[in-house]
C-alpha cells in the first residue's frame, strides 16, 4: 500500500475501494501517513551518529529573526569550537547551510566559519581557535546577508515545493533539499519527466505566492496535537526529533521545519527556476535562485545570450531564426565540400593516369601530390587500384600511400613491402595489406628518393 502510495501516486483509500470492488478487504492503518514518511527518512536518521554534548545552548534566532547582535557567556570550549550559553547563529541543519559571523570580547575580532549542533548544545567554530574561554562573555554578530540569503531560498523552497505539487499533482513529495547563497536545490517524487511548459508553470506560481505578501507563520507545537491538525505532510521535509516540533506556514504549506524563514514571502522577492534534472529513477531536482541571486542568475543568462547575439550579429530575438538558418546552410556546404572533394579526386585522378608508366607489364603511377592528406592519397591510390594500376603516392608532409590493382596482385607485387622500403628512405616505416598501406617519415626532403625505391620494389617484386 506504501508502495502504491508513494510510487504510483495511488492514496490508500482509493486502493481501498478498489480492493474492496474485488471482493477482498483492507484494512488501513490509522498511522498510514507516518508509515510512509519514515520510509523516507530512514537515510537521513541513520547518519546520526555523533557523540552527543552535554548542556544546552538557547536558540534566539527563531524568535528573533531578524537580529544580528547578541550578547553570551562561554559555556565550554571543544576542539576549538565555542560552545555558548545562548546564540542567534543558526547551525546546519535541514538542507541549510550554518550561518557565519563573529565572536567578539574585550581585546579580539574571531570570525565564525561554522556553526553545528551537537545535542542541545550549539559549536562554533572558529577560523582561528584559541583566545577563547570558558566563562567568558562575549558579543557575538551575524553575517546577515548570508543568513538573509539562506533564510530566501529556504521559504522559496517550500513555495516551489507546493507549487510543484499544485502543477504535478499530490503525488509529489520532497525527497531532499539544499540551500546556499546564490542557489537551491529541490528534490521531488516525481515518475516523468517535468516538461518545459510544467516547469513554467511551477515558477509562475511560485512568484504568485510572493506577490500575494502572505506571512510565514511559525509556531512550535506538541508532536501530537501537529499530527492531529495537519496530518502526514508535517514531515515532508523529514521527521524531526523530539516531543515539541516546529510548525511552519508559508501559505498552503505546512511542513515541520527548523530552518531559517522570512516572516513574510513578499521578502523573497523572485524565484527562477534555472534547470531541472533526473537525479535518480523517480525523483526529479529543481535549481533555482531566490531574492538578489534570481536577478543575478537572469543576468548571466542576458549575458550569455548577449554574447551569442555579438557572435551571430544579429538581436536576440532573431538568434533561433539565425542560428537554425546558420546550421542549414553548413550542412549544405559541408556536403557541397564533399562533391567537390569528389570532383577533384576525379580530376587528380585523370592527372595521374596521363603519367602512369608501364613497368614488366604493369600500369604504374608514382607521383608526388603536394600537400594533401592521407585520406586524399588513400583515395587517390584506391581509385587506382581499381583500375588496374600499381600506386605510389607521396605528400609534402611525408606521409605514402601504395595500392596495387589486381593485375599486380596476380604477379606478387605487395604495397606493404613497397610503403616498408618507401617510409624507411624517408627515416620513418610504415606497412599494410598486399592491396593498401600506408607509412610515412620524418626527412621529407627525401620524397623523390623514397618514390624512387620504392617504385623500384615494384619491379623487383615480392
Ligand atoms: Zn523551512
Amino acid at each position: 500500500m506504501i508502495s502504491l502510495y508513494d510510487t504510483h501516486g495511488i492514496p490508500p483509500e482509493i486502493a481501498r475501494e478498489s480492493a474492496e470492488e474485488l471482493g477482498a478487504s483492507v484494512e488501513l492503518p490509522d498511522n498510514f501517513y507516518s508509515l510512509v514518511a519514515k520510509t523516507h527518512i530512514k537515510a537521513e536518521a541513520e547518519e546520526t551518529t555523533k557523540p552527543v554534548l552535554p548542556g544546552k545552548t538557547e536558540l534566539l534566532f527563531y524568535e528573533h529573526p531578524f537580529e544580528q547582535v547578541f550578547e553570551a557567556e562561554v559555556l565550554d570550549v571543544v576542539d576549538g569550537s565555542v560552545v555558548l550559553d545562548r546564540t542567534l547563529l543558526y547551525p546546519e541543519g535541514g538542507g541549510q547551510p550554518a550561518d557565519h559571523g563573529t565572536l567578539e570580547n574585550a581585546t579580539q575580532v574571531f570570525q565564525v566559519v561554522d556553526v553545528q549542533k551537537s545535542g542541545d548544545v550549539v559549536l562554533h567554530k572558529l577560523a582561528k581557535p584559541g583566545g577563547l574561554q570558558k566563562g567568558d562573555h562575549i558579543k557575538g554578530c551575524v553575517d546577515m546577508r548570508r543568513r538573509m540569503a539562506h533564510a530566501r531560498h529556504h521559504t522559496a523552497t517550500h513555495l516551489v515545493h507546493d507549487s510543484a505539487k499544485r502543477v504535478l499533482g499530490k503525488h509529489i513529495w520532497q525527497a531532499g533539499a539544499q540551500k546556499s547563497e546564490d542557489r537551491a536545490r529541490l528534490d521531488i517524487s516525481h515518475f516523468k519527466r517535468i516538461t518545459e511548459e510544467e516547469l513554467k508553470a511551477i515558477e509562475l506560481e511560485a512568484n504568485r505566492r510572493v506577490m500575494e505578501t502572505v506571512p510565514v507563520k511559525t509556531q512550535f507545537l506538541p508532536r501530537t496535537e501537529a499530527e492531529k491538525l495537519f496530518g502526514f505532510e508535517l514531515y515532508q521535509g523529514g521527521v524531526p526529533p523530539g516531543k515539541q516540533i516546529r510548525v511552519v506556514r508559508v501559505g498552503t504549506d505546512i511542513e515541520a521545519c527548523a530552518g531559517t524563514h522570512v516572516t513574510n514571502t513578499g521578502m523573497i522577492g523572485a524565484i527562477k527556476i534555472l534547470r531541472t534534472e533526473r537525479v535518480q529513477d523517480g525523483v526529479e531536482r529543481i535549481e533555482f535562485a531566490a531574492g538578489e541571486a534570481a536577478v543575478l542568475a537572469s543576468q548571466e543568462r542576458d549575458d550569455l545570450l548577449g554574447e551569442a547575439s555579438g557572435v551571430l550579429r544579429v538581436p536576440a530575438e532573431q538568434l533561433p531564426k539565425t542560428a537554425e538558418r546558420f546550421f542549414e546552410e553548413w550542412k549544405g556546404q559541408q556536403k557541397e565540400i564533399e562533391r567537390l572533394k569528389e570532383e577533384l579526386a576525379k580530376a587528380r585522378l585523370r592527372t595521374l593516369t596521363a603519367e602512369a608508366q608501364e613497368v614488366d607489364g604493369l600500369k604504374v603511377v608514382v607521383q608526388k601530390m603536394g600537400q594533401a592528406d592521407i585520406d586524399e592519397l588513400l583515395k587517390a591510390a584506391s581509385l587506382l587500384a581499381e583500375q588496374d594500376y600499381v600506386a605510389l603516392l607521396g605528400s609534402e608532409t611525408g606521409k605514402l600511400v601504395a595500392a596495387v590493382g589486381r593485375s599486380g596482385l596476380a604477379k606478387g607485387v605487395k604495397a606493404g613491402a613497397i610503403i616498408k622500403v618507401a617510409a624507411k628512405a624517408l627515416g620513418g616505416g610504415g606497412g599494410g595489406k598486399p592491396d593498401l598501406a600506408q607509412g610515412g617519415g620524418p626527412d621529407v626532403a627525401k620524397l623523390d628518393e623514397a618514390l624512387k625505391v620504392g617504385m623500384e620494389k615494384m619491379r623487383a617484386g615480392p
